[in-house]
């Protein structure tokens, strides 16, 4: 367990020092290349018998197969868990392979998850869905209100507790040190809005942080990743399931990340300012019923934000007034910014959540979700934030 009562590093903490180590980070298998090397080799060759036998048998051990490891891969992975402060990490085909990987390590049949209401469809659906089919119990709770996951708690049979924050799509915060405080079942947070430079979970006692690296970690929509972080122990406990679930990374995705993760500090500070002025003059548009921002003083838990978060992340949510017509004469008349789901990447993108990323929902979870009609994502990219004002503006006026 990370001890959250240790003094931090302050270079660690300042945007400087992230800065540096993400150029840094993730070097061992390039060499003396500057670019980082892909190996898309999917065996090794043994000197031996008993060499192979070792490399069969070791956990995480010398380059056997390329299920079990690839130095690209693992690269990619010594990154993250630099940035993130943690002992060891590990990657995954997608974000939901991170995620899947780590419910059926960690829990079987019989056992029970607490995890927020408030998630990623993807996630909300495999806890729903594959996990009740395998007998393993859900209960939802509200990951906003103080002490909901603790009550939910059920001592001995409570394997795994999950939050996720900021959360998708309304952007609301969980206190990461009272979940860093659950004791007993482990603790896990999908980071993903944040990327690992604008709050460090581990630090606060979590166990596992985990990341959807096809977003801004990679940042260029053009990888499909997932990765965890945590002590080595239970990663190489989730790594030893994780080689039969098969959800293995791809060299190629790899070394995209660790390019997006040079330019990740300079990425998140440009497009959370720019989410910020973006938020900021919308609100006081008349055709705006709301705007989710954590970083404005009117954002429920924006003094919470301000404590744990390093930025506010790229992403805003707004509610248009009126309903689904009003969102589609937006989307109609937007120029600059393009209608696709996603988020962290170069290009600004809208969506509407309760016909997209939400819409496996019933209307009660939607609304549990925070997901209305009349809301639109805006995931901020990094055009100059007056033009994107100009836009969106434009469009909202046509509404
Ligand atoms: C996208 C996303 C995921 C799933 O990641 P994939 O890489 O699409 O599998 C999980 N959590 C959050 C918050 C996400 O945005």
């Amino acid at each position: 367990m990370t001890d959250p009562t240790s003094v931090p590093d302050p270079a660690a903490d300042s945007p400087d020092g992230f800065a540096t180590r993400a150029i840094r980070a993730g070097r061992a298998a390039s060499g003396r290349a500057l670019a980082p090397a892909i190996w898309a080799s999917t065996t090794w060759e043994s000197e031996s018998l008993e060499d192979a036998h070792l490399r069969a048998i070791s956990a995480r051990g010398p380059e056997f197969y390329s299920r079990y490891g690839n130095p690209s891969v693992r690269d990619f992975e010594s990154a993250i868990a630099d940035l993130e402060g943690a002992e060891a990490a590990l990657a995954f085909a997608s974000g939901m392979g991170a995620i899947a990987s780590v419910v059926l390590a960690l829990c079987s049949a019989g056992d029970h998850i607490v995890a927020q209401r408030q998630l990623y469809a993807g996630t909300l659906s495999f806890l729903q869905g594959p996990c009740a089919r395998l007998g393993i119990e859900v209960t939802f709770v509200d990951g906003f209100a103080p002490g909901a996951f603790g009550e939910a708690i059920r001592p001995g049979r409570t394997m795994l507790v999950i939050a996720e924050t900021p959360s998708n799509p309304r952007l609301d915060i969980v206190d990461l040190g009272a979940f860093g405080a659950i004791n007993g079942p482990f603790t896990m947070v999908d980071s993903t809005f944040a990327t690992p430079l604008g709050q460090q979970p581990l630090r606060h006692g979590v166990d596992l942080v985990m990341h959807s690296a096809t977003k801004g970690i990679a940042g260029h929509n053009d990888a499909t990743l997932g990765v965890i972080a945590g002590e080595a122990e239970l990663i190489n406990e989730i790594w030893s399931y994780g080689v039969l679930h098969g959800a293995a990374a791809s060299p190629y995705d790899a070394v995209n990340a660790l390019r997006g993760i040079k330019t990740l500090a300079v990425r998140v500070a440009q497009q959370s300012h720019s989410a910020t002025e973006i938020a900021a003059t919308l609100c006081s548009h008349p055709a705006l019923s709301a705007v989710y921002y954590p970083g404005l003083a009117s954002h429920p838990h924006h003094d919470l934000a301000t404590r744990q978060m390093n930025h506010f992340g790229s992403v805003l949510s707004v509610e248009v007034r009126g309903g689904r017509d009003q969102v589609r004469t937006v989307f109609e008349h937007l120029r600059l910014c393009r209608l696709a789901t996603s988020l962290g990447g170069p290009e600004t993108l809208v969506c509407h959540p309760a016909t997209t990323t939400h819409a496996g929902l019933n209307p009660e979870e939607q609304v549990a979700n925070g997901v209305s009609e009349s809301m639109i994502r805006i995931s901020v990219g990094l055009e100059s934030a007056a033009d994107l004002i100009a836009d969106l503006t434009q469009a909202l006026n046509r509404s």
